[in-house]
């Protein structure tokens, strides 16, 4: 699979039993349907996170395309209002598209135990940045 971003292609690592794909180039995420939900554990919580994802319309940012269909992505803001991330969404529902940083703010940003293990895990793999 190549970078949504950067085109570099991705490398695959274990988070949780959870296969996300990674790119050393850019530092995206690309995480398949369903991964988010098995990455948070808890269904509560993961319903609660997708639910507050809200289509941004019009944006300033690229749109990129899917990884998988190459159908230009969505905009799509997750997260508290507030402090609203945005994140790329396939049309099609394949997955989701993280910018560099981007899956640590929208874990960091849920009620989410702050020493959860994927929490920890996401930091030490993207240690030094933010
Ligand atoms: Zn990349
Ligand atoms: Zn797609």
């Amino acid at each position: 699979m190549d970078c949504a971003n950067c085109k570099n292609p991705m490398i695959t690592a274990e988070l949780e039993n959870v296969e996300i794909d990674f790119c050393s180039g850019c530092e995206g995420i690309w995480l398949d349907a369903g991964e988010l939900e098995s990455l948070l554990a808890d269904e509560a919580q993961s319903r609660h996170l997708l639910a507050s994802f809200v289509a941004a319309g019009q944006s300033t940012e690229t749109g990129r395309r899917c990884p998988i269909c190459r159908k230009t992505m969505e905009k799509v803001y997750a997260g508290p209002k507030d402090k609203a991330i945005l994140l790329d969404r396939c049309p099609r529902g394949h997955g989701l598209w993280f910018d560099r940083g981007e899956l640590k703010q929208v874990l960091e940003s849920e009620t989410l135990n702050q020493n959860s293990k994927v929490i920890q895990l996401l930091k030490e793999m993207f240690n030094g940045m933010d």
